[in-house]
């Protein structure tokens, strides 16, 4: 999961990057709202928090723009003051959600999730798949009941498939939401990624297509998914 932080603070932002790390999202952190509109102009978030009282572009003015563009990445707004103006603006501006200056690490968590989830039209807070349930509080996932040991990354991975259980993530989406900016990407990481899940969920779990990306399988876990599905040992 990725995620553009945009905090002019250097203190409150230094302390969210790290909570946010911590918990395995991979964090952008912009300073100004210049540089935020241009982060979500060419990059794709799970997830923006974004501060109101900014430098050389306002928040809300971020937030309009990326509206504007028909653009629907879940926005946390940070405002600074405790005043139902301020709650309206934002809202009506197309924030998803808020938090009032001083808040808790783990409340900004919880609504990052929750935001995460609903834009990706589940309304539960499990994401399920045939036999895999993935519960993101805990950052649990199991297998026909049985808890499967992932690594953080492997986690990330399954989190974004899942996320998108309905769409083809192509290579360079799965990798923007492993990495922020500066990390070093190898050429072939997704895909051994990919096996790792492929091994611990069952091979048919992840669909590959071919040219294009990765998907979740149909039947998951379970016997060959059969159609257009190309595994990674058949012939370019
Ligand atoms: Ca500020």
């Amino acid at each position: 999961m990725r995620v553009l932080l945009v905090e002019d603070d250097a203190l409150l932002g230094d302390g969210i990057q790290a909570g946010l790390r911590l918990a395995d999202y991979a964090v952008d952190w912009v300073r100004d709202g210049e540089a935020a509109r241009l982060a979500l102009q060419h990059h794709e978030y799970n997830a923006c928090v974004l501060d109101l009282g900014l430098p050389k572009k306002d928040g809300l003015a971020v937030l309009k723009d990326l509206r504007g563009r028909g653009n629907a990445t879940p926005v946390l707004v940070l405002t600074a003051r405790d005043t139902h103006a301020d709650k309206i603006a934002g809202l009506d501006a197309g924030a998803d959600d808020y938090l009032t200056k001083p808040f808790d690490l783990g409340e900004l968590q919880a609504r990052l999730r929750a935001l995460i989830r609903r834009a990706s039209g589940a309304a539960s807070p499990v994401l399920e798949h045939g036999e895999v349930r993935l519960e993101p509080a805990a950052k649990r996932v199991t297998r026909d009941g049985e808890t499967i040991a992932l690594s953080a990354r492997e986690y990330a991975l399954l989190h974004d498939l899942m996320t998108h259980r309905n769409q083809l993530r192509t290579r360079a989406q799965l990798e923007d939401s492993l990495y922020a900016w500066g990390a070093e990407v190898e050429s072939n990481t997704v895909e051994v990624y990919i096996h790792h899940l492929r091994k611990k969920l069952g091979s048919d779990f992840i669909r590959t297509v071919r040219g294009f990306g990765y998907q979740l399988g149909e039947k998951a876990g379970g016997e060959s998914a059969g159609g257009e599905s190309a595994d990674g040992d058949a012939p370019a």
